[in-house]
């Protein structure tokens, strides 16, 4: 079966409830250009992941060869989701896609996105029906085939059009002469007109002009594709009711370093607020299981109190394992959960599992704190869930307190290769205005990595902020001195402190 799916515009929230689901149970995902990254994340790991967009320096994966994949791989008995920005049957060949599975037989499902148009129209506040202002909106393409004449858009003639909003979709290399034609046809050189970039992305930018001015305007802004170019009367609004573009962290590029595999609440705390975040998937957590060790471990689980955990991949990596051992949640005995915060806790109670032990800063040492402080560590038995980079001091801590402590390891983390990665190659090239650090971990790995994050000469240099204390000291010890920490060591907190070093900074920088 092969699912063709709208990807949406770009931010996350806008994919849809159906498209998620089905990315998440994918066999074969064969995405494109202008579809977020972070969504692969949502394969599973056995998930066989195409792409077959345009990269820098290459061109894009022709058509009959997409057709052909999507064709073979389903002809395998596999579920294959064709991922496509915004709608599939919008400028998105979509149909043709379709027209070939129907021919060969093969079973598929149509899925719509949100269309870049209303995306653009939501996030720049350009209404794109108005009553007695707009009472037609027409889709436009502005991409013209030279070797197709028949198929070339009569511009003069929607330059005619009244009451009518126009949404020209890949316009932007032919702008001037669009709105001069449009202009030809008899429109106003006075008609609103508008274009947005990115839209519903933290890197957003829109101007609004008129149909006379907006070719220069668009130029000295330097905006280019993939945008929109809105024309109409329905334009005029943007102007009171633009939101996005008026949020804290709206037009700032904020950098922040977390694992390929962790969910990213950090980036969605940004993302709300309008950032632009680089997420800079500095390491790589991979599952790495000690065996000897998990079946002695799992073998005896009734003998321990307490487990302990530092992380949500911890977590997932213990219950898989676990559930290859036993087919019942009970055979974990009258073992107590503790975890170091709340990411990781609520992985635990994915599982009904309640958390006894959590301490307020989210660190391997306050964890330890906590466990001694309920009393119950004399002569008890422990296990803690590990990676490769051993949690020692939580452990001596442990072990101070007369607990009996077993290690079990079962991830590691490696550096990610950057060489070639497009994220690190957008960082090098333009910076960030900020750049957050939520452990001293991940300033270990940025310091790690620093030679291949080395900014080019004319990048913003992003300022430094901390989540804490400890992060605080590790930065300063490797030479990086924060301009800003967190209140509290929190995510909303850092989150906090970020929107406020910007903005007292705004006026230098
Ligand atoms: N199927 C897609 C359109 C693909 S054609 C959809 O329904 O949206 C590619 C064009 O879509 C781009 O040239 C640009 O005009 C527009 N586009 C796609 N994503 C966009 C975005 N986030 N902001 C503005 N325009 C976008």
């Amino acid at each position: 079966m092969v699912y063709l799916v709208g990807a949406g515009p770009g931010d996350l929230g806008l994919v849809t409830f159906r498209a998620k689901e089905l990315i998440s149970q994918a066999d074969v995902l064969v995405y494109d250009y202008l579809v977020h990254p972070e969504l692969v994340k949502w394969c599973r790991p056995e998930c066989e992941i195409i792409y077959v967009g345009k990269k820098a320096g290459f061109h894009s994966v022709p058509q009959e060869e997409i057709e052909k994949i999507l064709v073979e791989k389903a002809d395998e008995g596999k579920k294959v989701v064709r991922l496509k920005g915004g709608d599939p049957f919008i400028f998105g060949r979509g149909g043709e896609e379709a027209r070939t599975l129907a021919e060969d037989g093969i079973p598929f499902e149509v899925v719509p996105g949100v269309t870049a148009a209303l995306a653009a129209g939501a996030y720049a506040g350009i209404p794109l029906t108005k009553r007695n202002v707009s009472t037609s909106l027409v889709f436009l393409t502005g991409h013209e085939d030279p070797a197709k004449p028949a198929q070339q858009v009569d511009w003069r003639a929607y330059g005619k059009l009244e009451n009518t909003t126009l949404a020209i979709y890949m316009g932007m290399g032919h702008l001037r002469h669009i709105l001069s034609e449009l202009q030809a046809g008899g429109m106003s050189a006075e008609m609103p007109a508008a274009v947005v970039q990115w839209a519903s992305l933290g890197r957003q930018r829109s101007v609004s002009a008129t149909v006379g001015t907006l070719a220069d305007a668009v130029e000295q802004a330097h905006l280019g594709a993939p945008a929109i170019i809105f024309v109409g009367e329905v334009v005029r609004d943007h102007e009171q009711i633009d939101w996005f573009e008026h949020l804290p962290l709206f037009g700032k590029r904020v950098a922040i370093t977390r694992t390929r595999d962790q969910n990213s609440e950090l980036r969605e705390k940004l993302e709300t607020l309008g950032a632009e975040v680089l997420e800079l998937p500095l390491i790589t957590i991979s599952k790495a299981v000690d065996k000897h060790t998990l079946v002695e471990i799992l073998s005896e689980l009734g003998t321990y109190d307490w487990i302990v955990f530092t992380s949500a991949n911890g977590v997932r990596y213990f219950f898989e394992e676990f559930f290859k051992a036993y087919d019942e949640i009970r055979n974990l005995g009258l073992l107590r959960f503790a975890c170091v915060g709340k990411a990781t806790a609520r992985e635990i109670e994915k599982y009904k599992l309640k958390v006894e032990c959590m301490p307020d800063t989210a660190t391997g040492e306050s964890l330890a704190d906590a466990l001694l402080a309920t009393g119950s560590l004399d002569s008890a038995k422990i296990i803690v869930v590990t990676g490769n980079l051993n949690r020692d001091a939580l452990v001596r801590k442990l072990e101070a307190g007369s607990a009996i402590v077993d290690r079990l390891p079962l991830y590691q983390t490696q550096r990610t290769d950057l060489t070639n990665d497009p994220i690190a190659d957008d960082f090098r090239r333009l910076g960030a205005d900020a750049i957050l650090f939520a452990s001293s971990s991940a300033v270990q790995s940025y310091q790690e990595q620093a030679a291949a994050l080395r900014l080019e000469s004319g990048a913003n240099k992003p300022l430094v902020g901390s989540i804490g204390p400890q992060t605080t000291e590790t930065l300063n010890k490797v030479g990086m001195p924060p301009s800003f920490e967190a209140e509290k060591p929190s995510l909303d907190h850092l989150v906090h402190s970020l929107v406020r070093a910007l903005r007292a900074g705004s006026g230098h920088r």
